[in-house]
């Protein structure tokens, strides 16, 4: 599958609270820490290195983690108002939320008051199940020998439909890898626009597409389905976060 070059999903925050079930950035399992947040800074080198490729964008996406979560994001929207208003007028942006909870409201209310060319994309969650969730920690890896090693892995429905992802850590060739990365802490984000190109996005599906339960999916809503390589790399994510707490 191509990646979708023009379109952007950025992981602003992991940040989130609603513990879904088989939620694909495993915000439940594995919670958002404020420095996976994306910075304004990192914004800003975003949009710099926009303008100065004269990168044709089409749409970005704000997602997460919830997005309305971010403590900087009415400096992250005023930042992508000026680029829209002196470069990118037709830049489609779209805010995505699960709508839950008086404060979330509170904050759409806002920020669609403030900045009129956001659509925000609302999925009223009210709960943690979701029927039609694929189980993203069921890693192709974990299913024999072929799907380990010999198998060239090519991307998916996602990368073609939602775009190209970035994270505090970089450019994926889906958001989906980016939160992989946040979990595995394999290091394989793009560190800049410039290095981004359709082979470079292609080449990251062979690291992440083995791990990610949405090249061969799977439907299991009782519970939040982690094949070994997952248990692992959950167990990995948590204790990292005990020593950076003794830490201090
Ligand atoms: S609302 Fe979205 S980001 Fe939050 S846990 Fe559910 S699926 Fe994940
Ligand atoms: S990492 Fe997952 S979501 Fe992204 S292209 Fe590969 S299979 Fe699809």
């Amino acid at each position: 599958m191509k990646p979708r070059l023009y379109w952007l999903e950025i992981d602003i925050t992991y940040a989130c609270g609603m513990d879904c079930l088989n939620c694909n950035r495993m915000t439940g399992i594995a919670p958002g820490r404020p420095e996976q947040d994306v910075t304004v800074a990192q914004i800003d080198g975003l949009i710099n290195d926009s303008v100065r490729l004269k990168y044709p964008w089409r749409k970005w996406f704000l997602v997460g983690g919830e997005p309305t979560t971010h403590p900087e994001l009415h400096e992250i929207l005023d930042r992508i108002r000026a680029y829209r208003t002196s470069h990118r007028p037709r830049l489609e942006v779209t805010l995505a939320t699960h709508g839950c909870g008086e404060p979330t409201q509170t904050i759409l209310d806002t920020v669609t008051s403030a900045f009129p060319f956001l659509t925000v994309l609302n999925s009223h969650k009210t709960g943690a199940v979701h029927n039609h969730f694929i189980a993203p920690c069921a890693a192709p890896t974990d299913r024999g020998e072929h799907w380990a090693s010999q198998h060239v892995y090519k991307g998916c429905h996602i990368s073609r439909e939602c775009g190209i992802g970035m994270t505090y850590q970089g450019f994926y060739p889906c958001a989906i890898a980016g939160a992989i990365d946040r979990i595995f802490a394999l290091d394989q984000g793009i560190a800049s626009l410039e290095q981004v190109s359709r082979a470079v996005l292609i080449e990251k599906y062979q690291v992440f597409c083995r791990l990610c339960g949405h090249y061969r999916p799977m439907r299991d809503n009782s519970h939040t389905l982690l094949s070994p390589v997952w248990q692992r790399a959950i167990e990995r994510y948590s204790a990292s976060k005990r020593e950076v707490s003794y830490a201090h």
